[in-house]
């Protein structure tokens, strides 16, 4: 009887990429060696220190009750403020407008249950966040997906065409993540903007996901916020979680036109109740730290050079510089097919015999990663580097065995 979990529990895989990190203290505990982490997907450094003393300061003075469903109306405020200064046409955003979820993961959790029907279909990409697919599969909807193309010297691309001809009378959603996990890409804003119109002219909801929108290296972000018509057709994710390095915090936000923020809270009012209260007023601090921001992403543009230099240096392997987030998306295709191995194997020898940590891309999460391995560089520069040489060495020896 206990073993019988509901059909919507059963659609869910857990979470794969924690497999590596096991593999990884075993071959640590085992070997005593120091296994370098690429396998990370969060900033290293420690949460900026104003934050964590209004969140102190909130917990010393009581606030520790339960909060509205929506989150503090001083939060809301100070998002929506935010935004309507990065993207100042068009109506302001207003508090109203913005939800505050426990981590960015429950605000695209609750944007699929507000829509997604059992056989709808949602337009993924692949490669994308794995839980996108999975969420869509619990609430009986499917995953649709959109390859994106690649080539080593201009990286990955959206594939409008393709996109365009994979809607169906029951395609009810599209995801688009920008800038971009696991390929690290800042999408070109005309293929942005060419998605917006097509949701707009279909009428499908563009559900999209900024959470690295700080973490921009090269190239222009273009946000569905700066459509001044964007209430029409779009729901916008962002967090706290990456740029204010607050992943344990668990804080998220929605920015969406009333009516569906006002569901959404009816929603997080029967799930979750609210967001943590006294973590709402140390996020309330993260909108004076952007000098702080900025020095961070100064930091994270070095090691990102760091790692591409040092990953070209490896003739088998091929890598587009990443633009934007914290990872490197290299294709090993050519390694793979002559090793004839999978990539998933692949990382486990890379932590077992190179004692490197990486994602095979695989798990992001269907077919086109199967030929790449996601590298966070959110990592100190001199682990980068002997990292990236120690995969280097490995990849050399392996493949002078194979090909002499
Ligand atoms: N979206 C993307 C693209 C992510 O990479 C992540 C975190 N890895 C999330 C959402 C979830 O972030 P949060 O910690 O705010 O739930």
């Amino acid at each position: 009887m206990l073993d019988n979990f509901s059909e919507a529990s059963m659609a869910i895989s857990g979470e794969s990429t924690l497999v590596y990190q096991e593999v990884a203290r075993k071959v640590q505990r085992e070997k005593g060696i120091r296994v370098i982490n690429f396998g990370i997907g969060q900033p290293d450094l420690p949460t900026f220190r104003k934050i964590r003393n209004a969140a102190i300061k909130a917990l010393d003075e009581g606030f520790t009750g339960y909060t509205s469903a929506y989150g503090i109306d001083e939060l809301r405020e100070k998002i929506a403020s935010h935004v309507n200064t990065l993207y100042p046409n068009g109506k302001p955003v207003k508090k109203e407008e913005v939800i505050i979820t426990p981590g960015a993961k429950t605000a695209l959790y609750l944007a699929f249950l507000l829509y997604v029907n059992p056989g709808d279909e949602v337009i993924i990409f692949d490669p994308s966040f794995y839980s996108y697919a999975e969420v869509v599969k619990m609430l009986g909807g499917k995953p649709v997906y959109v390859k994106m193309k690649w080539a080593e010297e201009t990286g990955f691309s959206l594939n409008v065409s393709e996109l365009e001809d994979k809607i169906s009378s029951k395609t009810k959603m599209i995801v688009l993540n920008n800038p971009h996990n696991p390929t690290g890409m800042v999408f070109d804003p005309k293929e942005i903007e060419n998605i917006m119109e097509l949701a707009k002219e279909k009428s499908i909801i563009l559900l999209s996901d900024e959470i690295y929108d700080y973490f921009v290296y090269d190239g222009r972000m273009k946000s569905i916020l700066e459509d001044p018509d964007w209430r029409d057709y779009a729901i916008y994710v962002n967090g706290f979680s990456k740029t204010f390095s607050m992943t344990g915090w668990r804080l998220g936000y929605v920015i969406a036109k009333e009516k569906i923020t006002k569901k959404m809270a009816e929603l997080a009012a029967n799930i979750y109740t609210c967001p943590t209260s006294f973590a709402q007023k140390g996020a309330i601090a993260a909108f004076d730290a952007f000098d702080e921001v900025k020095d961070m992403i100064s930091l994270f543009r070095r090691r990102r050079d760091v790692m591409y230099e040092e990953l070209k240096k490896n003739k088998w392997i091929k890598v587009h510089k990443s633009q934007g987030a914290f990872y490197m998306f290299p294709y090993i295709g050519e390694i793979l097919s002559r090793a004839n191995i999978q990539v998933k194997d692949f990382a486990i020898k890379l932590i077992e015999e190179a004692g490197v940590t990486t994602i095979p891309g695989e798990v992001f999460p269907l077919e086109v990663g199967k030929n790449y391995l996601r590298l966070s560089f959110a990592v100190d520069e001199n682990d980068i580097r002997e990292g990236v040489r120690r995969i280097n060495e490995f990849t050399t020896r392996l493949m002078k065995e194979i090909v002499g």
